[in-house]
C-alpha cells in the first residue's frame, strides 16, 4: 500500500479502519442502503478493521421496532455481520446534549427563538427579493450585536454557528475533490426544542465517538457533508473520509422507488433470491473489478479497497440480477435449496411429510438448472405435493383411447416395483417399466410420455419423464394414474 493512494492512506499511518452503516428504521432495508452496507463492510473486512451498525432512530414518529427487526434480519440474511452495535441514537440523547452544551460554551452553537411562523415570513420575504431562502442569523451572537429578548415561554432550537466565509473541501472516495463555499450554507438546527438532535449533528457526534474512518453513503447526503465537516472541525474531531455512491436508478432511468417495483432486500429474499447472488449483484452496481461479473464475497473482500467505485448512477437491471441468481442457484448445495424450497412451500400451505428432505434435495438437483429463483423451484416442486389440474383440451388430445390401455399397464408395472425403492433411486426400474410398456403396446415415447406427464405433473414440459416419475411418492403417482 502506498501513502499516495488516497484510498488506503488511512491504513498506512497506523489507524484502524472503522466503517459503519447507519440505517433509519422507517421501513425495510433499502437496496441502496444494502449496497452501501456492503461497501462499508467489505472495506472494513479488506483492511482488517471494524464494521459498526448504528440505528438512526431520531425520527421518532416514523421509526418502529418492526423496521429495526427487519433491517437487522436483512443484514443478517446478507451476511453483513457487524462488529459493534447496534448503537441507537435515541439512547444517546445525554451525550448529544453534553456536546451541545460544550458548543454553546465555545460559541460554535447558539440558541434561536424564531417561531415557525417567523421563519416562514423570513423565507417569504427572501423569495420576494429573489434570494435563495436561508436562515438570516438573527439570533446568532456577534461582537457588539444586541440580541432580542427571548420571547416568554418560547422553547429555543440550537443552531450551529457555521463559519461565515471560506470553502469546505474534501476528497471524496467516489467523486473526487468537492468544494462548497460556506456562504452557500446557513446555520443549521442541531437540536430541536424537544431535545432530539437533527441528523447532521447526531451523525457527527456518533461518527466521532465511534472513531469512524470511512463513511460510505448515498450521494443524496452530499449536501449535508459540508455542514458535517464544519461541525467535526468545530469539535476538534478527526474527519473521516467520505465516499458518496451515486443513486441507483430504476429501469426507467428514474430514481429507484417503491412505486417502480421492489426496493427492499426483504422483497428479494421473499421472491426467492439467494443472499450470495444479491451481494454479487449489489457489489457490481457501482463498483467493478475488471470484467469480473461473478465472484464470491471472499473474492470481493480481497479486491475491495475503495477504488473503482463508479461516479455515475447505476441502473437496476432485474434481468441481470435474475441471471446472476440463476448462476448461484445452479451451484447451490441441494440440501440447502431443499430447506429454502420447503419454506416456500410451507408459506403456500404445503405440509411436507417428515421424510421429504432427501427427496426434496433430489428434486432440487433435477430442477434447479431450469429455475432462476427458489420461488420458481417451489413452483415446479409443488406438483409433487399438491393435486395437479391438467388442461382438459390437452388431456383430451393426448389421453386417447389408443393410449389408455398402455397407461393402465404402465401403472400396473409401476405398482409392481418395490415401492420402498421407488423414491429417488429407482429411475432405472421406472425407465424399464416405460420401455416395456412401449414395446408391448407398440407406441413411441411421446405417445406415452405426454399423457403420463399431464396426469402426474399437470403439464407437458418436464425434465426426462423417468427422472420426474422417480421423485414421486409412489402412492401419489399411482393415485393420479388411477384416475384413468
Ligand atoms: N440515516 C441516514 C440514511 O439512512 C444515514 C446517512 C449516513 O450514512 O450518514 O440515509
Amino acid at each position: 500500500m502506498t501513502t499516495t493512494d488516497r484510498h488506503t492512506v488511512r491504513t498506512t499511518d497506523g489507524h484502524t479502519v472503522r466503517t459503519r452503516i447507519a440505517p433509519s428504521p422507517t421501513g425495510f432495508l433499502h437496496l441502496g442502503t444494502a449496497r452501501t452496507a456492503l461497501y462499508s463492510w467489505a472495506y472494513a473486512r479488506h483492511f482488517g478493521g471494524s464494521f459498526v451498525l448504528r440505528i438512526e432512530d431520531t425520527d421518532v414518529a416514523r421509526s418502529t421496532q418492526d423496521s429495526v427487526d427487519q433491517i437487522l434480519a436483512s443484514l443478517r440474511w446478507l451476511g453483513l455481520d457487524h462488529d459493534e452495535g447496534p448503537v441507537y441514537q435515541m439512547q444517546r440523547l445525554e451525550r448529544y446534549h453534553a456536546v451541545v452544551e460544550q458548543m454553546l460554551a465555545a460559541g460554535t452553537a447558539y440558541r434561536c427563538y424564531c417561531s415557525p411562523a417567523e421563519l416562514d415570513t423570513m423565507r417569504e420575504a427572501q423569495r420576494e427579493r429573489g434570494e435563495k431562502t436561508h436562515y438570516d442569523g438573527r439570533w446568532r451572537p456577534a461582537p457588539g450585536k444586541v440580541l432580542p429578548a427571548p420571547p416568554e415561554g418560547a422553547l429555543p432550537v440550537v443552531r450551529f454557528a457555521n463559519p461565515p466565509g471560506g470553502v469546505v473541501t474534501w476528497d471524496d472516495l467516489v467523486k473526487g475533490p468537492i468544494s462548497i463555499a460556506n456562504h452557500e450554507i446557513d446555520d443549521l438546527i442541531i437540536l430541536r426544542p424537544d431535545g432530539v438532535p437533527t441528523y447532521n449533528f447526531a451523525v457527527v457526534v456518533d461518527d466521532w465517538d465511534l472513531a469512524i474512518t470511512q463513511v460510505f453513503r448515498g450521494d443524496e447526503h452530499i449536501n449535508n457533508t459540508p455542514w458535517q465537516i464544519n461541525i467535526f472541525n468545530a469539535l476538534g474531531a478527526a474527519l473521516p473520509q467520505f465516499g458518496h455512491c451515486p443513486v441507483i436508478l430504476g429501469e426507467d432511468g428514474q430514481k429507484l422507488s417503491k412505486r417502480r417495483g421492489a426496493v427492499s432486500v426483504t422483497a428479494y429474499q421473499e421472491a426467492g433470491y439467494l443472499p450470495e447472488a444479491m451481494l454479487n449483484y449489489l457489489a457490481r452496481l457501482g463498483w467493478s473489478h475488471g470484467d469480473e461479473e461473478l465472484f464470491s464475497i471472499d473474492q470481493m473482500v480481497a479486491w475491495f479497497d475503495g477504488s473503482h467505485l463508479s461516479r455515475s448512477p447505476a441502473q437496476w437491471d432485474a434481468a441481470k440480477l435474475t441471471w446472476v441468481n440463476a448462476q448461484y442457484l445452479k451451484q447451490a448445495d441441494n440440501p440447502r435449496l431443499a430447506g429454502l424450497v420447503a419454506a416456500q412451500l410451507a408459506s403456500r400451505g404445503v405440509l411436507l411429510p417428515a421424510d421429504a428432505a432427501v427427496r426434496l434435495a433430489a428434486m432440487c438437483a433435477l430442477y434447479k438448472d431450469r429455475c432462476s429463483t427458489t420461488v420458481e423451484l417451489a413452483d415446479w416442486l409443488a406438483m409433487y405435493f399438491l393435486p395437479v389440474a391438467p388442461d382438459a383440451d390437452e388431456l383430451a388430445a393426448h389421453l386417447t383411447d389408443a393410449v389408455r390401455p398402455a397407461l393402465q399397464s404402465l401403472r400396473d408395472r409401476l405398482a409392481a416395483l418395490e415401492s420402498s425403492a421407488w423414491c429417488t433411486s429407482d429411475k432405472a426400474g421406472i425407465s424399464q417399466a416405460i420401455k416395456d410398456t412401449l414395446t408391448a403396446h407398440k407406441l413411441k415415447m411421446p405417445q406415452l410420455a405426454h399423457p403420463l406427464r399431464l396426469l402426474l405433473c399437470g403439464r407437458l414440459q418436464t425434465p426426462s419423464v423417468d427422472a420426474v416419475v422417480a421423485l414421486f411418492d409412489a402412492q401419489t403417482a399411482l393415485g393420479r394414474l388411477r384416475q384413468l
